[in-house]
């Protein structure tokens, strides 16, 4: 291995050679295989760049004797136990900002889908059901309707600006209320739901949100009710979410995450009235790259002792 950089995780061609080359990155495909690497390879390792969703924790820093600091690939950092990282004096950066707009604009594409029922209208052309004579259900207007927002951080704000210009209006919970352009601030999620035609999660993941979706919440948004998630499958109790699409005491979904993903519930796979995707909020080209250029600006930083762009712990 070459410098002290170990590069965890799945990248692509381009970022690892860029880590390669800019930072003498090795390479190991996830943090299980750090205890295949001999040790002096793991003694070596003073800085983690870490991609993926596996539990980056306590055992996996006590095999990196001089770990320094985790510079993660993406703003959600949940896969990192923090409170491990304090205890070792080890720094975490993630990358935000970067990629808000299109996570944002991912949820807006999944919410008008959903209300306009593309994906079913795609197959009714294929299927030569419109050639067909066959007529085409009337969907729902988007305009004039109801979005409440679960999280107005910064990508669940640039998801209620996008919305406001279709002529939503707009309803948020976050922990306290925020400076808005007159956006309805409501105090209790369960609150939020019940005045909501669409309820958008944008939270963080981790413990503190973990099934902040709850069934209360779920019934609340209601057999006319769609769920958007592109924050974390965490954060929603999604045993709840399945019973009450398929029993339709929840009118649909659209889900970039899931619990236990890639491997999602097979209970999905049956539901007509959700939206699946493969947690690709993030998932352009620009957008991967300026992540990627800001994970390695946050090692280089930590190797030249200068200040860390953008810290977690
Ligand atoms: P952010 O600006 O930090 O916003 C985080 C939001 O979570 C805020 O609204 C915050 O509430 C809320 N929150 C934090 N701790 C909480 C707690 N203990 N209880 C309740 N609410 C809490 O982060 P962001 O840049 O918008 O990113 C949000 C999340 O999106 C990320 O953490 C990540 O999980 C997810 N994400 C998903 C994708 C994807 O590919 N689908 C891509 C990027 C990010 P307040 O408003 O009260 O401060």
């Amino acid at each position: 291995m070459t410098g002290t950089t170990l590069a965890i995780g799945a990248y692509d061609a381009d970022d690892l050679a860029a880590l390669r080359d800019e930072l003498g990155a090795a390479h190991v495909a996830g943090p299980d295989l750090l205890g295949g690497l001999d040790q002096a390879t793991r003694a070596a390792v003073t800085a983690v760049a870490y991609s993926g969703q596996a539990r980056f924790g306590a055992a996996q820093m006590d095999l990196l004797p001089r770990l320094g600091i985790v510079a993660n690939y993406g703003v959600g950092y949940d896969a990192i136990d923090l409170a491990a990282a304090r205890a070792r004096g080890v720094a975490v950066t993630n990358t935000p900002g970067v990629l808000t707009d299109d996570v944002a604009d991912l949820a807006v594409a999944m919410l008008l889908t959903q209300a306009r029922g593309l994906v079913a209208a795609d197959r009714f052309v294929r299927s030569g059901g419109w050639a067909g004579g066959g007529a085409w259900p009337l969907q729902r207007k988007i305009g004039g309707a109801r979005a409440g927002i679960l999280g107005l951080g910064r990508i669940g704000r640039a998801i209620a600006t996008r919305l406001a210009a279709f002529g939503m209006e707009i309803h948020y919970h976050s922990r306290a209320p925020k400076q808005t352009p007159g956006w309805a601030f409501h105090a209790d999620p369960v609150e939020l739901a019940r005045g909501v035609d669409f309820l958008v999660v944008a939270l963080v993941g981790g413990p503190e949100t973990a099934g902040y979706v709850s069934a209360a919440v779920i019934e609340a948004l209601g057999p006319a009710g769609v769920l958007v998630n592109i924050a974390r499958g965490s954060c929603v109790d999604e045993t709840a979410l399945l019973d009450a699409l398929e029993t339709g005491r929840l009118g649909g979904a659209a889900l970039d995450v899931f619990r236990n993903e890639p491997d999602i519930d097979p209970r999905f796979h049956a539901l007509s009235n959700v939206l699946l995707q493969p947690h690709q909020g993030s998932a352009t080209h620009a957008t991967r790259a300026a992540m990627a250029r800001l994970q390695r600006d946050n090692i280089a930083a930590f190797h030249a002792g200068r200040p860390l762009p953008t810290p977690v712990v």
